[in-house]
């Protein structure tokens, strides 16, 4: 499995650095976030480091289909079914700071569109 000892959200897998899971599968992780932007914010992220999701589905389209599976069992957990956000941040413009694929789950309240 691919892993970067620099990496925080490889840490986090490796339990070297403490997180609040709430999911977990063979292939995917999902925690979180320490600074909440709605009422449930949650990442859920591949065990292994690929750095964006573009890279990650080139590399691993079945864990990529894991991950989303993942999604909608966080979503179902945390009584989503009014809605949620996904959201991939990918790259510098879109202000993507680990680079750790990570999907951002986001709801509990009216997300309005579009975003700010
Ligand atoms: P991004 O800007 O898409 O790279 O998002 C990174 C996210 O990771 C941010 O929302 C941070 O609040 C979150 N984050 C950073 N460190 C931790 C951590 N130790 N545990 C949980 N979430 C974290």
């Amino acid at each position: 499995m691919a892993t970067d000892p620099d990496c925080l959200f490889c840490k986090i897998v490796a339990g070297d650095v403490p997180s609040a899971v709430i999911h977990e599968t063979a292939t995917t992780i999902a925690f979180r976030d320490v600074e909440p932007q709605a009422p449930t914010h949650v990442l859920v992220i591949p065990r292994a480091h690929h750095h964006d999701v573009g890279a990650l589905t080139a590399a691993e389209p079945s864990t990529m289909v894991e991950l989303l599976n993942a999604v909608s069992a966080v979503a179902e957990q945390e009584g989503l079914g009014d809605g949620y956000r996904l959201v991939f941040n990918t790259g510098r413009a879109a202000h993507q700071l680990v680079l750790h694929v990570h999907a951002h789950v986001l709801g509990g309240r009216d997300l309005g569109w579009p975003p700010g």
